[in-house]
């Protein structure tokens, strides 16, 4: 997967270790072994990275929210991302990025887990819902608080990931842009799933999103990519409208 990615061209590649986390891999019996497949998931990516291109980290939410809204206390969810943020480290990444994130509370968590732990850099990024009154995270913060917040948390890299296409994240950066002065990380989805003959199928294509990939720059972009449903040939697209 890792070496897919880095033949479209991407400069950066995230490992698979989104929900490899305590709870989640609890789920599989696994919780006890986050630092090992962190670790795996790092040294996998990183054997396949070419000289000067980047393996991040991925660490996606716990699956528990904070009590009382869920079980987890700020001190176990402190200790997983700890765990996961050393493993990665020890794996060979070169950042953590905290991505899919809809609690503000829970992202600070993981970004002290890992600035405590390691030597990593660390990129932050929310993912927003648009409703009739426009965009929020899940908790109910607007992009401008996004960015005012994540800045706060020391994050180097802040920003916007998965959601309902790419025309909404061009306006959710531009309100992060005028928040923040960090660097601002965009992944999006390819548009919203829908179901077609029993399969899920994202309907934003690769020359789609890349028509739109300098809008999202000029709204304030600086690292650009694909989240659920746009694969290396999106990146390839990107890469192609981008280089240069
Ligand atoms: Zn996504």
């Amino acid at each position: 997967m890792a070496a897919d990615y880095f033949d479209s061209g991407a400069d950066m590649v995230e490992t698979n270790s989104f929900g490899a986390n305590r709870y989640v891999l609890g789920k599989y019996g696994l919780g006890d072994r986050v630092v090992e497949i962190n670790s795996l998931a790092a040294e996998h990516a990183r054997s396949a990275a070419p000289a000067g291109r980047y393996v991040l980290g991925s660490m996606g939410p716990a699956g528990e929210l904070i009590e009382p809204m869920g079980t987890a206390t700020p001190d176990d969810l402190l200790a997983t991302f700890a765990d996961q943020a050393k493993g990665l480290e020890a794996g060979g990444a070169d950042a953590v990025c905290i991505e899919t994130m809809i609690d503000f509370d829970e992202t600070k968590i993981a970004v002290e887990a890992t600035r405590a732990n390691t030597k990593l850099a660390v990129m932050a990024t929310m993912t927003f819902d648009k409703g009739p009154k426009g965009f929020f995270t899940m908790m109910g913060l607007t992009p401008e608080k996004v960015g005012e917040r994540l800045t706060e948390t020391g994050a180097d890299v802040v920003g916007a990931n998965c959601g309902a296409g790419i025309d909404q994240m061009i306006e959710v950066v531009s309100r992060i842009r005028s928040a923040t002065d960090k660097p601002i990380l965009v992944h999006s989805n390819a548009g919203m799933p829908i179901m077609q003959k029993g399969s899920v199928v994202y309907p934003e294509t690769p020359e789609y999103m890349a028509s739109r990939i300098h809008d999202l720059v000029a709204a304030g972009a600086g690292i650009v990519g694909g989240c659920c449903g746009s694969g290396p040939d999106h990146v390839r697209a990107f890469v192609k409208a981008l280089r240069g």
